[in-house]
């Protein structure tokens, strides 16, 4: 996501308006790995670099952390960042560099993302997660006494969700 700021004034804006996918890494516990964000931005010249300021939404799926079923969650991520003219070499990591008046925006903006993307979310307040027996929704009605032997694996699953 290429942005250029060639022959940008002193308080002149930039402004970005775009769709743009992102690439989540599994370890995310998202259902997709490809995200597309509505990008919403403006670019301001001030001083020796520029201030970027705006939001990225985008909606995700996970699992629920209790019961698996797939939730929908809605991210509002919040843009600000000081962007930093340089010529030579990147110094820092954690600054945004700007070079020959353009700049990528899409790493700033992917780390705003994957930064909003919560660790463990559940379908609901009041889920009742699974039957430890036999992994019964238990959102999905009546279960009454399980007389279920517990299986291993779900044993742990149900150990899982205890620590949630
Ligand atoms: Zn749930
Ligand atoms: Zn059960």
């Amino acid at each position: 996501m290429i942005i250029s700021l060639k022959n940008t004034e002193e308080g002149q804006a930039v402004t970005v308006n775009a769709i743009e996918t992102f690439d989540v890494p599994e370890s995310y516990g998202l259902t997709e790995n490809a995200v597309s964000c509505d990008v919403r931005a403006t670019i301001v010249k001030r001083g020796d670099g520029y201030d970027m300021k705006g939001t990225i939404a985008a909606r995700v799926f996970l699992l629920c952390a209790r019961c698996l079923r797939e939730t929908v969650f809605d991210i509002l991520a919040e843009i600000d960042e000081r962007l930093i003219t340089a010529a030579g070499e990147d110094i820092d990591d954690d600054v945004i560099y700007v070079k020959n008046e353009v700049i990528d925006i899409k790493p700033a903006l992917k780390a705003a993302l994957l930064l909003n993307i919560p660790m463990k979310t559940l379908c609901g307040d009041d889920c009742k997660g699974l039957c430890e027996k036999c992994g019964f929704n238990l959102n999905d009605g009546a279960h009454g006494d399980c007389e279920k032997e517990i299986d291993p694996r779900l044993a742990k699953l149900s150990q899982i969700q205890k620590e949630v």
